[in-house]
């Protein structure tokens, strides 16, 4: 269809390229709420037509590039050279749903797995290359990582360096990131350019759509060249063009919050996931959420979680919080029924009486560390 506009506007998109030879009638309204009926026949006709039609009613064709025209050889130029080769290393779940995207956006794929995906590849519009040296010899722009993070280090001193261009763009896109910054630094040559990121979301939660889903980057080495800047740029600009809020931070302090946040998310989505939840006629909101929870976190691989765990710093810490928390939390309740109890068989004698802090009275185990009520319990009726 062909569409107008009242702003100054240059850009011709290539669908209306082919649109714009078709013969319509479209009904437009402009800024005085005029409606105008407007019809071409030949490419040519449409041309002068809506030119004669601007200039009464200023109303601009937007759209309505001819195969001839220079300008839309520019256009066509100009993303020509945007687009990237990109080599995908790592083939699994979330290579997949990336591939998908950047062939979307008319960037060329090669993949590599462990495994061999080559229909796979095929469906999506990737080329699968079984050979490293194969894939290498490629030339790719851009070497993206997206193994697992366990397996990382192997895949990567696995890699024929030799074979790639001189200054490669290494990306990862790893849940964890002082980790491959630290293995990118140690193996990569100082001529290869450094990028690591991580997309906030996964197959399942960025299913439909990636717009406001949090793209976090650190530009960790970047040669100073135009072409290695604009390179990293056009990558980056994959993820801007989805709709990602873009947010550059240091590896060190994405680890921080990502224990925190992702790493607390995945754990209790599995913890969740034990207890093996079943919807029920009465959800409320919250039990929804929960079911959600269980659902995003248990498609991804154990692989990754164990990853999220293991290399990064930060997150026994968040485990023996979470630890922590529950103990207490099951403290306030038993302390809370204890006094409640306490009340019914004393009753008032105890008022104003000596009362000991309620810990002291209970039994000890082994290591003279109190015992909650519900474990000196447990110890009774196991000792019957
Ligand atoms: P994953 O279990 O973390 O990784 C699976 C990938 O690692 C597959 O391509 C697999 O290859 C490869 N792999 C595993 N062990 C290997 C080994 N010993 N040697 C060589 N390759 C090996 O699952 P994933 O969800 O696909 O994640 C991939 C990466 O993306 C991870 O680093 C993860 O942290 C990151 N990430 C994932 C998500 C997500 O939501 N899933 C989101 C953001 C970032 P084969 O399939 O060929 O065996």
């Amino acid at each position: 269809m062909i569409s107008f506009s009242i702003q100054p506007n240059t850009t011709k998109s290539p669908s209306a390229t082919t649109s714009a030879a078709a013969t319509h009638t479209s009904l437009l309204t402009h800024h005085h709420s005029h409606q105008l009926s407007f019809s071409s026949s030949t490419p040519h006709h449409h041309h002068h037509h809506s030119s004669r039609r601007r200039h009464r009613l200023r109303v601009r064709a937007i759209d309505a590039a001819q195969p001839y025209d220079y300008e839309a050889h520019l256009v066509n130029r100009f993303s020509q050279s945007a687009k990237l080769k990109i080599a995908v290393l790592g083939f699994g779940n979330f290579g997949q749903f990336l591939a998908k995207a950047f062939v979307r956006q008319g960037h060329t794929v090669y993949a590599h797995s462990r495994s061999n995906y080559h229909s796979i590849a095929q469906s999506v519009g990737a080329a699968f290359f079984p050979d490293l040296h194969d894939l290498c010899e490629q030339h790719p722009d851009v070497i993206l990582i997206c193994t697992s993070i366990i397996s990382t280090e192997t895949v990567l001193k696995a890699l024929p360096l030799q074979r790639l261009r001189r200054n490669t763009l290494f990306v990862d896109v790893l849940s964890v990131k002082e980790f491959p910054k630290n293995i990118f630094l140690q193996v990569l040559p100082s001529h290869f350019d450094i990028l690591c990121t991580h997309p906030m979301f996964g197959p399942e939660s960025g299913k439909n759509s990636w717009q406001n889903l949090p793209f976090v980057f650190d530009k960790v080495r970047i040669g100073n060249e135009d072409s290695r800047v604009s390179r990293v740029e056009t990558f980056l600009d994959i993820f801007k063009k989805e709709g990602c809020t873009m947010v550059e931070m240091t590896c060190a302090e994405h680890d921080k919050y990502a224990a925190g946040s992702q790493f607390i998310t995945h754990t209790m989505g599995r913890i969740l996931e034990k207890l093996q939840l079943e919807s029920t006629p009465i959800n409320t909101k919250g039990y929804e959420t929960l079911l959600n929870l269980v659902e995003n976190t248990a498609s991804d691989s154990f692989d990754l979680y164990y990853g999220l765990f293991m290399y990064n710093k930060n997150a026994m810490e968040q485990l023996e919080r979470l630890d922590l928390a529950f103990e207490a939390l099951k403290k306030e309740l038993f302390g809370h029924l204890h006094e409640v109890l306490r009340k019914q068989l004393f009753g008032k004698s105890e008022e104003g009486g000596l009362r000991r802090p309620m810990l002291a009275k209970l039994p000890k185990n082994g290591n003279g560390t109190p015992l909650l009520p519900s474990q000196s319990e447990t110890l009774r009726n196991t000792n019957n």
